[in-house]
């Protein structure tokens, strides 16, 4: 069986393959090339409602399937992607203009995070837990939550949807995606397809396509779902974050970032340039973990800018499907019209272009703007895109304060030959992961993952997930 992108562009729902009901032509489009790859009509709420009904009735057959059978099945579900693995590349490479080389990394942490779901059906565990009354028995079981909504972006659709995906599965619970309009194949179709392929019970996973003002709030306030599990954008989550709240449902928001990359007196230089420009320029700068700030010691600033500069001019710009692409496009022409909106206020406000980029269509290369203050908005908002604010400071408490003037707090990264001034600085860090001597860019499957101040609520990865998608039940005998 081969992919194609007009088979894929149909709503998985309830273990049959249509399209929605709903009354949008949701079309997709290669962003480097503009081609049209398919479309499907939207799903309309009863679909969707069909969707949720489907991954709870059959979430019971599955979750009543031995541990160790469940276990097997995910391990065939990382035996099928090992085998469909450069369909996969092309289908990431196509549908979002990832690199080849970012295909391959987002690949390998989906495969990570598979292995990791596949422990879950074995870790669930129960206690029994002493009473102050005699003869009474405490059992406390951990359960799934039932169906859990996932919600996911565009800049790593398979990884971030499947992170959530795989291990709300391996959890015991159906699921329900909704990928982001412009990658419904990589970030939704194409999953329940792999997950159909491994033999898993049809209907567990369901994709839904669909245009969120045709159907308002019903993915997050619909009952079936217990968890919403939600990556994207502050703003969006801010949203999803209240309605899940008037509804009670458990939420985890993993948000938007404005990482710093701090580059003490002491550091490596040529070691802290190659950590910052991949902390910037992977995916072409549209990751939650970029280095959207470097932050340099004055008294390194001009050697660091310098090999800087020459690295980032350097880098081949351009088709991703060629092998040595490193920056390709921007996921749609309005994310760089945003990008250069924002260089150009930038440079108005008083910020120094060292390298400045152009934008053809999508396509948009490197941005070096330096004299930047943290009170301009390049300091301040999050650039999501090849383009990177470089600041100064004296002291290290001056690169603290600097780090930690913004409302994001997901990443950062600290580069020091003196590990432990880099650790006493990383702990006052107002984020939720701070790499030393590193990029900013770390995802690992057993580590907690996640956001501080407007960067998100909740973690996830290992014991987190588990903890994300199942909930406590207690059942007390009363021996008489
Ligand atoms: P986005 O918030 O625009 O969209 C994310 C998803 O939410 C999409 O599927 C979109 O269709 C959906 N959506 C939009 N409005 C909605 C609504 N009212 N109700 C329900 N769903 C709605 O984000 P994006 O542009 O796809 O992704 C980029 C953003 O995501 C950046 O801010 C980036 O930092 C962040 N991000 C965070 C992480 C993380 O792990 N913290 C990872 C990747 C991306």
């Amino acid at each position: 069986m081969t992919y194609t992108f007009e088979d894929l562009n149909t709503q998985a729902l309830g273990g049959t393959w249509r399209d929605g009901n709903g009354s949008r032509r949701m079309e997709n489009y290669n962003p480097y090339s503009g081609q049209l790859l398919g479309a499907a009509a939207s799903a309309s709420p009863d679909d969707l409602h069909a969707a949720y009904e489907s991954a709870d009735q059959v979430q019971k057959e599955w979750n009543e399937l031995n541990p160790y059978k469940r276990r097997d099945m995910l391990l065939e579900l990382a035996a099928v992607l090992e085998k469909r693995e450069s369909e996969i590349t092309e289908l990431i490479i196509d549908e979002l203009g990832g690199t080849r080389l970012k295909a391959g990394f987002e690949i390998g942490l989906v495969k990570d995070m598979i292995k990791e779901a596949a422990t879950y059906p074995l870790r669930m565990n129960g206690q029994i837990l002493p009473s102050p009354v005699d003869g009474k028995e405490n059992r406390v079981y951990q359960m799934p939550v039932g169906v859990v909504g996932v919600i996911s972006p565009f800049n790593f659709p398979f990884f971030l949807s499947m992170k959530s995906v795989v291990t709300a599965v391996g959890a015991g619970n159906g699921v329900v995606i909704k990928p982001h309009e412009d990658t419904p194949v990589t970030g939704g179709t194409m999953i329940v397809q792999l997950f159909e392929e491994a033999g898993f019970p049809k209907g567990l996973v369901n994709a839904v396509l669909l245009d969120i003002g045709e159907v308002g709030d019903l993915f997050v306030s619909h009952p079936l779902n217990k968890v919403i599990s939600f990556t994207g954008s502050t703003a969006v989550g801010k949203k999803i974050g209240e309605l899940a709240g008037r509804y009670l449902k458990k939420a985890s928001l993993e948000l938007g970032g404005n990482s710093a990359l701090v580059v003490l007196d002491d550091a490596d230089v040529d070691y802290a340039v190659s950590a910052a420009v991949f902390s910037r320029f992977t995916h072409q700068g549209q990751i939650c973990m970029s280095a959207n700030r470097i932050l340099v010691h004055e008294s390194i600033k001009e050697t660091f800018l310098e090999k800087y500069k020459e690295t980032v001019a350097s880098l081949k710009v351009g088709d991703p499907r060629e092998e040595d692409t490193i920056i390709g496009p921007l996921i749609n022409k309005k994310q760089a019209d945003t990008l250069m909106k924002i260089i150009e206020e930038g440079i108005e406000e008083g910020a120094v272009p060292l390298l400045k980029g152009e934008a053809d269509g999508s396509l948009v290369s490197p941005t070096i703007l330096t004299e930047v203050t943290p009170d301009m908005k390049a300091a301040r908002e999050e650039l999501f895109g090849p383009a990177v604010s470089v600041l100064t400071f004296r002291t290290d408490e001056e690169a603290l304060a600097i780090a930690n003037a913004s409302d994001y707090g997901l990443s950062g990264a600290i580069h020091t030959e003196d590990i432990e001034r880099g650790a006493e600085l990383a702990k006052r860090m107002e984020t939720g992961m701070i790499h030393i001597n590193d990029g900013t860019i770390n995802d690992e499957p057993i580590v907690a993952f996640g956001g501080e101040k407007m960067s998100g609520i909740g973690r996830l990865n290992g014991d987190e997930s588990l903890d994300a998608f199942t909930t406590k039940k207690w059942i007390s005998v009363q021996h008489t």
